[in-house]
């Protein structure tokens, strides 16, 4: 008679790889993403720790989709491999 309020249908996310609870929306990229996915109720959500794809339930509560690239910094900057050269 009592459904535990705190704990409804869906549980949460955690990353299969590292255990990480923080998954981000990810974008749907195929067609069956696109119409089979929410035929399945899931959706995909991208890990972010270790950044691995994996379908959940829409009823899990993820994150907001990252920005593309979450990188910081400048883009190249190669390290000269010997800084001995006399
Ligand atoms: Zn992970």
């Amino acid at each position: 008679m009592s459904v535990s309020p705190d704990r409804p249908f869906s549980p949460p996310y955690q990353c299969r790889d590292c255990g990480s609870e923080v998954g981000f929306r990810s974008r749907r990229r195929t067609l069956t993403e696109r119409f089979l996915l929410p035929l399945l109720l899931l959706q995909p959500v991208r890990c972010g720790e270790c950044f691995r794809r994996d379908y959940r339930l829409i009823f899990t509560p993820v994150l907001k989709r990252l920005p593309e690239v979450p990188k910081v910094g400048p883009a190249r900057q190669p390290a000269p491999p010997n800084r001995n050269v006399a």
